[in-house]
């Protein structure tokens, strides 16, 4: 087993993305499988080096350690164009705007893009093209999707089925970008990651990226999906929640307080990793989230 941990770097890791961060590190290493990092930075706007830098070193604070090298997504362009060259795709000069309005039609399904720009001729194109040029942005790159779902199965939600739309591989707009589903897919499979686990908000589009292993002829791998850390308004935790980030954490507590709650949201009392790894049971974690108050 090769497990992972791929946060982006937009801020300090805070108490929901630590534990999933340890659960993802007690996952793998319970079975005495690879554990991988990489940094999520394909946002350039939202990333950051020094916070990855930050990041990295509280994963390391509370015990998290990884096998091999950082992988940083902003060097693997390469890599990522490869895949699309791979793929079937089509240009879309969509704004958020349009594709909006687009699913308020009858038939339209909310969330899904419509696939307004699937079937334009190519002199279509090259008018929109030049609409979008002339107002200095990208268009995107969407894969032209074959099905409308997609199956996978999540060691904690069982077998399951989740829609696919013709989903954008390559951002469009003002600064084009590699997009998540894309990266993700092709990173994880050249890290030799076979277990994805990561936060159940990301449940949504794992049937997309299942499809893109398919589609590139990787094999999909073991995905569990673990329930979110919500504040005390049963919101999803959020650093405006206050004192949530290790760094804010451990003004007030001593590190092993810190540990201590991240194992006791889990249903164990260890202070530090190594203990919590000797008891941890994966039949034991479940999918209720977890509500956190605070650290003393
Ligand atoms: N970079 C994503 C995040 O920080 C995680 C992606 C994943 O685990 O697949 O939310």
């Amino acid at each position: 087993m090769v497990g992972r941990y791929a946060p982006s770097p937009s801020g300090d890791l805070h108490f929901g993305n630590l534990r999933t961060a340890v659960l993802a590190w007690l996952f793998a290493r319970h079975g005495g499988g690879a554990f991988r990092m990489r940094v999520e930075d394909i946002d350039e706007q939202r990333s950051s080096v020094e916070s990855a830098h930050r990041q990295l070193e509280d994963l390391r604070t509370i015990g998290v350690d990884w096998d091999g090298g950082v992988l940083y997504q902003s060097t693997r362009d390469a890599a990522y164009r490869e895949a699309v060259g791979r793929l079937d795709t089509y240009e879309c000069y969509c704004s958020r705007r349009d594709i909006q309005e687009a699913s308020r039609a009858p038939h339209a399904v909310p969330g899904l893009y419509p696939g307004t720009c699937r079937d334009l001729g190519e002199g279509e194109r090259v008018v929109k093209r030049g609409e979008l040029a002339a107002q200095k942005r990208y268009p995107a790159l969407r894969l032209r999707a074959q099905v409308s779902a997609y199956e996978f199965d999540d060691r904690l939600r069982g077998h399951l089925s989740g829609e696919v739309d013709d989903f954008i591989l390559v951002r469009g707009g003002r600064e084009p970008g590699w997009a998540y589903n894309l990266a993700v897919v092709v990173d994880d499979a050249f890290q030799g990651v076979d277990q994805v686990v990561r936060g159940d908000d990301l449940l949504g589009s794992t049937a997309r990226q299942a499809y893109l292993y398919h589609l590139l002829g990787l094999t999909t791998p073991e995905y569990v999906h673990v329930p979110l850390v919500l504040n005390d308004h049963g919101q999803r935790l959020a650093k405006r929640d206050g004192a949530v980030t290790l760094r804010q954490m451990l003004v007030d507590a001593p590190l092993t307080h810190v540990v201590a709650a991240l194992a006791g949201s889990l249903g164990y009392r260890a202070d530090n990793l190594s203990d919590l790894l000797a008891d941890f049971d994966p039949g034991r974690v479940g999918t209720k989230p977890f509500v956190f108050t605070a650290v003393s």
